[in-house]
């Protein structure tokens, strides 16, 4: 089987490398170069989007900001899944927060600003502090706001007017209210053809400049799990979603509340590759082709560490026992995803301790804060 991912960046090529052992060919569309490319060395094939949908079996997407009319050639092909509505609502935060509300699942208030005025009204309903976040294309934390006292107002809408006068008319900002949060976590599911679900144990997140920097599984999370499965349920079923999909979470003493939703395999998920039998990648493959979802409980305890900005990793770390690294094979940019490292061990101890070796393997100026939340997670 064939399987085509809009979007050619490192999910697809990971999809690519957990679908090869199942006989299932993945192929990536480019939106941006409009071509059909390899997922792995991003050789062009030369095809349209035409010519791709034609010859693959199903058509799936790696990231939720794509064109409409991209979503909709693929919808009309009758092999999109999880399907147009899906990835137009995970990319658009207005629709998002309607879905979380219709399927009633717990999320920060909120309030649509296009206006002055809507920006007075937002702070009168949800007080202050407030986030404040263009509906559309923003990821890693671009595209917000923090409005934290009145005095501030001026400015932070002069900011945002500008931001709004740039964009497209279908743009918004979507004024919410800041949680303060114990801590942050996300978990990733799966959805069959068939309506099952399998859902992974919830992951706990550590951002750094609003990028993921340190994912670790957790193994000691009941009850938190249990509201992390109600949600993924409601919001999988309510989409009558295949595939994979992720929800993360703000954690306000032991109460979940949705952050925001992912129509697709997620950075905080990757830890799945080696913490659990059937990984992330191969259960969206599994899901959209019609196979059963595989196991997604833990094996071993498991963290990811990104790679973020820098390819200067030492060697020496693949003397660590547990330990893989897992290249992109992408140009260095500041702030750039370029990679990942899973670690994981028999118990929480044997992994903090391997993650505490890999530690002072890595320069310190290239992974920010992660001494520091290591220390406080594991
Ligand atoms: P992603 O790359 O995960 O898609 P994004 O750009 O869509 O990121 P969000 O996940 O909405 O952005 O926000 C980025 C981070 O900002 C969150 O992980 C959290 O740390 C913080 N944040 C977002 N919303 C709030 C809020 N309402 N209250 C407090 N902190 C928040
Ligand atoms: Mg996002
Ligand atoms: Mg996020």
């Amino acid at each position: 089987m064939q399987v085509l991912v809009l979007g050619a960046g490192q999910l697809a090529r990971m999809m690519s490398l957990a679908g090869a052992p199942l006989g299932l060919t993945v192929r990536a569309y480019d939106v941006r170069t409009h071509t059909v490319v390899h997922p792995l060395t991003l050789e062009n094939y030369q095809q349209d989007l035409a010519t791709g949908l034609n010859s693959c079996d199903v058509v799936t997407a790696e990231f939720e900001h794509i064109p409409q009319d991209i979503l909709e050639v693929c919808q009309a092909s009758g092999k999109f899944l999880p399907g147009a509505e899906a990835i137009r609502i995970g990319g658009d935060r207005r629709l998002e927060k309607q879905l979380l509300d219709n399927a009633g699942v717990p999320n920060a208030t909120y309030h649509v600003v296009n206006t002055e005025t809507d920006l007075e009204d937002a702070i009168d309903k949800i007080g202050l502090p407030l986030v404040l976040k263009s509906a559309l294309e923003g990821y890693d934390g671009k595209g917000q706001w923090r409005l934290k006292t009145a005095q501030e107002m001026p400015q932070v809408w002069q900011e945002i007017e500008a931001f709004l006068a740039e964009s497209r008319d279908e743009q918004s900002i979507v004024a919410e209210a800041w949680i303060p949060f114990d801590r942050e976590v996300s978990v990733i599911g799966a959805r069959g053809k068939d309506g099952a679900i399998k859902v992974y144990p919830l992951t706990q997140n550590h951002h750094e400049s609003g990028i993921l920097s340190l994912s670790v599984a957790l193994t000691d999370a009941e009850a938190l799990q249990k509201q992390a499965v109600e949600a993924f349920e409601k919001l999988s079923n309510k989409l009558n979603y295949v595939g994979v999909l992720a929800i993360e979470f703000f954690d306000v003493k032991g109460k979940l509340l949705v952050n925001e939703i992912a129509p697709r395999v997620h950075n905080s998920g990757h830890w799945t590759q080696q913490g659990a039998d059937v990984c992330q990648f191969e259960n969206h493959l599994r899901a959209v082709t019609g196979l059963p979802i595989g196991d997604t409980s833990l094996v071993e305890a498991t963290a990811m560490v990104n790679v973020i900005g820098t390819d200067n990793i030492p060697v020496q770390i693949h003397a660590i026992e547990g330990v893989h690294l897992h290249w992109y094979e992408k140009e260095k940019r500041s702030g750039r995803k370029m990679g990942h490292i899973n670690v994981a061990g028999k118990d929480k101890q044997q992994l903090k301790q391997r993650v505490d070796t890999l530690l002072k393997l890595l320069a310190k100026e290239d992974f920010p804060g992660l001494h520091q939340a290591s220390a406080e997670m594991l």
